[in-house]
């Protein structure tokens, strides 16, 4: 029998799409991916030179179980370059990704039917890794003419004694939105609960700059990783940067259930952060041009976008002028003109009525998407 928790564990509506247009294409299809959120760059070559290298020096043991001490000494020396955060090696754990990184955190910080609060629109995986370690999530709806930001009051309003985390996500994921400092900081001030910040778009802003929420409080768990600004989803690499006194427990949780990221891909992860800065600044170059055109011709077609998306790769668009239905539009959307979008509904209710369109897809491709969908809106309005 399926346990009572992995029943409640909610399924990623983009992955429908996605298997639609799979199948689509299986058919001899022609389809437009706006959908998935993964760069479309190769891994820059200095990051496949640098496993490469490992692999043949036979870097294929098992490392530290909070990650190779380059690796953490060489993400210290990034949030200090970046950000002006002093952190040291032992406040960092290096794990398979971000989203592993993120479960033990929650691991770490949540006793049963503990609280944490969420967003509504958020990143749809956060309600299940709160889940899986016993937690609630406490919802907060957000706003579009607010950019999706809490409402500090609205926050105060879901605190309970069992409140044990906020969580942020800037850049956002669907939104594209950046959060300002002062907005930063209206979450920082609720210091009580330990801010979890998703920091995994950090880089892949095109106006000002991201901050991060150490900058702001000590009282955090900031998650991060490679798989976006470094284009190395498949690699599996992430890390979280946590309070010092969690550093036993994160060791004890790592040591348990992963023993240790991959050897070789640590050593990767130390090139890409120390060696790759030409080509991110190429992709981050690539993907403004991208998010400029895709932002004016969705507004052209009548999708109305209320703050300007300055970073990741997505943009949020209000469709609700025309589509009440965003799970049955995206579906619709992809079979009829071949266009993969996500409905705004996969990331909770406050997200219906807006798709979310992915320009992590070639210029070209990204015109060809955006005139059938023209072609499809014209038809249907
Ligand atoms: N957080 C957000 C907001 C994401 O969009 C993603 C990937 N879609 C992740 C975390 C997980 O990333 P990783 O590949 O590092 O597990």
């Amino acid at each position: 029998m399926i346990s009572k928790r992995a029943s409640k564990f909610t399924s990623f509506i983009v992955m429908d799409v996605m298997a639609k247009a799979e199948e689509l294409e299986r058919h001899g299809e022609n389809v437009i991916h706006m959908e998935v959120g993964e760069p479309d760059f190769p891994t820059p070559p200095v990051i496949m030179k640098a496993a490469r290298d490992a692999l043949s020096k036979n870097k294929t043991l098992y490392t530290h179980a909070l990650g190779l001490l380059e690796l953490r000494q060489a993400i210290c020396d990034f949030y200090f370059q970046e950000y002006g955060v002093s952190i040291t090696p032992d406040q960092v754990l290096v794990s398979t990704g971000t989203s592993p990184a993120l479960l033990f955190a929650m691991l770490a910080i949540l006793d049963p039917d503990d609280e944490v609060i969420l967003s509504n629109p958020r990143y749809p995986c956060y309600q299940n890794f709160i889940l899986a370690a016993g937690g609630k999530t406490r919802e907060v709806r957000t706003y579009p003419e607010d950019g999706f930001q809490y409402r500090p009051k609205d926050i105060k309003k879901k605190l309970s004694s069992r409140t044990k985390a906020i969580m942020i996500n800037s850049p956002s994921n669907p939104t594209g939105i950046v959060m300002t400092e002062e907005q930063l900081q209206n979450v920082a001030q609720f210091d009580k609960q330990y801010i979890i910040s998703d920091e995994i778009y950090h880089g892949l802003v095109y106006k000002d700059r991201a901050h991060s929420i150490l900058e702001f409080t000590d009282k955090a768990f900031v998650i991060n990783g490679f798989s976006k600004l470094y284009a190395m989803t498949g690699w599996r690499l992430g890390y979280c940067i946590f309070p010092k006194t969690f550093s036993k427990v994160m060791q004890r949780i790592h040591q348990n259930f992963m023993i240790s990221a991959n050897g070789f891909i640590q050593w990767a992860g130390i090139a890409a952060l120390t060696k790759a800065q030409k080509d991110v600044a190429r992709m981050v170059r690539i993907y403004d041009e991208r998010r400029r055109y895709m932002l004016s011709r969705l507004q052209d077609m009548g999708f109305v976008i209320h703050v300007e998306p300055t970073g990741a790769f997505y943009v949020f668009a209000d469709a609700r002028r025309f589509c009440k239905n965003s799970y049955k539009e995206a579906f619709r959307i992809t079979e009829e003109v071949k266009v993969g979008v996500t409905p705004g509904i996969d990331f909770g209710s406050g997200g219906e009525g807006f798709l979310r369109f992915s320009y992590a897809n070639s210029l070209e491709n990204i015109k060809e998407g955006l005139n059938r969908l023209e072609g499809y809106l014209k038809k249907h309005r």
